[in-house]
């Protein structure tokens, strides 16, 4: 893990792994926007029950006396337009994500999805949830920041970051014979420069390989230690913050832009033999460009190297779900390392970590041609196969002198 490369403990000597899983897909469908009822724009999204969605009016994309009218798709869950946050947030599977990352996992919650269907709003609520102005001067040591008056904890549109927080902390109380550490980063991926939040210098970062953690980090990241959940809650707050700052002096950062949150979680256990197994487990949200990057720098009929950058990061996620999902395709070769999000993603996808996909759509018949092309990248996502492994030391500690 990216935690443990910068660590005096040994290397990874034990891995534990669980059976086979695949990856989580659900999708959510947003309600009709305001502007869209006044335009009468139609709803084309239907939910027949039992992890179905079934999409309607598809002659008016695909012409020609064959073509199908309608196509289902089916899924884990599927989350209709009346669905709420906290709903979301206790049946995507998210919860399990928490569990197992103090289990010592690599999770990644991902929305994916087009601009303005929801992604931003899953992960942390409508816009104005975390709207500060002034920065919160964060110390690399909890409880050392300058912000008075926390988030409410009751507001019903918090997203599934901060009913993930409280809930991690509910769970860490119940178990007081372990120590954990928690640490967390935010950053942002724009015109693959990776840039932190943390620390709006907003100069570009570079990804390294650990040898020891055998997965990519990025260097110099600012790392805040948490201690309580309103360490996380500044974090949270102060990347949303920067990143906003960020998206005003550049047109459309936000829907070009990937944003990944990772909280690491290091436990300690002591067991009646005398050794310590400490583990390392990990929970990243991202936050992707909007999925209709892809199809825009493609279609300005630049090659992938040309099109430099705008949305390579999202392009090469593409491909290594498809090679993923059907291993026999580019003879099993996964392009981890094309992109910047693919690199830092590579353990959660590449079948030792547990990943849950939010694909989030819009009702509206004129946006039908996006949703359906994230329901076809959903639906390929689901074929992944994945078996996630805890990475675990054994360290023997001779006695400490007390
Ligand atoms: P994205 O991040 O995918 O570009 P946003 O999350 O910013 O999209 O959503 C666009 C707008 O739609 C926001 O005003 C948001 O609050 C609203 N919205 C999105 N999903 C929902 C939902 N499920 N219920 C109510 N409003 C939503
Ligand atoms: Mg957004």
């Amino acid at each position: 893990s990216i935690a443990s490369s910068d660590s005096d403990k040994d290397s990874p000597d034990a891995k534990q792994s669980v059976p086979e899983d695949s990856i989580n897909v659900v999708i959510r469908c947003r309600p009709l926007s305001q502007k869209e009822i006044e335009a009468h724009d139609a709803s084309v999204v239907t939910f027949p029950g039992g992890g179905q969605i079934l999409l309607s009016g598809l002659d008016s994309i695909i012409h020609g006396d064959n073509g199908p009218k309608t196509k289902q798709f089916s899924f884990n869950v599927v989350f209709e337009p009346r669905a709420q946050q906290p709903d979301v947030f206790l049946y995507s599977g998210m919860t399990r994500l928490v569990q197992m990352a103090i289990e010592g996992f690599s999770t990644t919650c991902f929305c994916y999805g087009q601009t303005g269907s929801g992604k931003t709003h899953t992960l942390t609520g409508p816009p104005g949830m975390f709207n500060r102005k002034k920065p919160i001067f964060l110390s690399p040591f909890c409880s050392q920041f300058n912000r008075k008056k926390p988030p409410d904890p009751l507001h019903p549109d918090h997203g599934i970051i901060f009913r993930s927080f409280l809930y991690l902390f509910s769970l860490l109380q119940d178990r007081q014979d372990v120590h954990y550490v928690l640490k967390a980063t935010f950053l942002e991926i724009y015109n693959e420069k990776v840039i932190d939040l943390l620390n709006n210098t907003r100069r570009s970062l570079p990804v390294r390989w650990s040898k020891k953690s055998r997965s990519f980090f990025v260097e110099n990241l600012f790392t805040v230690d948490c201690e309580e959940l309103d360490d996380l809650l500044a974090v949270l707050e102060e990347g949303m913050r920067n990143r906003s700052v960020g998206a005003h002096a550049m047109n459309d950062v936000s829907s070009r832009s990937h944003t990944m949150l990772t909280i690491s979680i290091t436990s300690e256990q002591l067991m009646d033999n005398g050794v310590y197994i400490t583990k390392a487990g990990k929970i990243n949200f991202v936050d992707l460009a909007g999925s209709e990057m892809t199809k825009k720098t493609l279609s300005e009929g630049k090659t992938l190297r040309e099109a430099n950058n705008i949305n390579k990061s999202l392009m090469v996620l593409g491909y290594c779900i498809s090679s993923l999902s059907d291993p026999k395709k580019r003879g099993g070769h996964i392009p981890y390392r094309d992109s910047k999000l693919t690199k830092l993603l590579a353990d959660s996808l590449a079948g030792s970590g547990v990943t849950l996909m939010i694909a989030t759509i819009s009702p509206a018949l004129s946006n039908i041609s996006e949703s359906l092309n994230t329901l076809r990248y959903a639906a390929r996502a689901k074929r992944i196969r994945t078996k996630p492994i805890i990475v675990m030391a054994l360290i023997k500690r001779t006695n400490y002198s007390h």
